[in-house]
């Protein structure tokens, strides 16, 4: 497996970016692991690669009106609130990130095991040298079509 390729977080979020959510599956014993690890969580064996579909279903979630600042930033407030979601994804793990296509102020309305997929959000991380926004890509959610 070449460096550029390894298990790594930065290797992730560069696959975000690219809009693939990728895992590490387990060659030996099939266990996938996401966040990706380089060493199967379960039997320490090499892992690889694997894309996920990017669908799943809604866990458990929160409506959040008293956010972090960055959250404030994109215009949330008590107002306006925002979904924070954790979905468990076909292939098996779970991940979390911000619910979108849904009525925020409205959580009686979003269910559990309700149908999603993954999208993907940018997020704003700061500045570079000049002034201009840093962004990376985060994992997000909407109901699927
Ligand atoms: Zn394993």
């Amino acid at each position: 497996m070449s460096n550029e390729n390894m298990i790594t977080v930065n290797n992730y979020f560069k696959y975000l970016a690219e809009k693939k959510l990728m895992a590490s599956k387990c060659p030996h014993c099939n266990q996938i692991d996401l966040p990706p690890r380089r060493l199967c969580s379960e039997c320490l064996s090499e892992a690889e690669w694997i894309e996920l579909s990017g669908k799943g279903a809604l866990k458990t979630f929160s409506s959040i009106y008293v956010g972090s600042k960055a959250m404030m930033d994109k215009g949330y407030n008590r107002k306006k609130p925002y979904v924070f979601a954790v979905c468990q994804m076909e292939e098996g793990p779970s991940v979390a990130g911000q619910l979108i296509g849904v009525d925020e102020t409205q959580p009686d309305k979003i269910t559990i095991d309700m149908a999603v997929q993954v999208t993907f959000l940018r997020a704003e991380i700061g500045v570079d040298k000049e002034g201009n926004p840093l962004y990376r890509w985060d994992v997000g959610f909407e109901p699927q079509k």
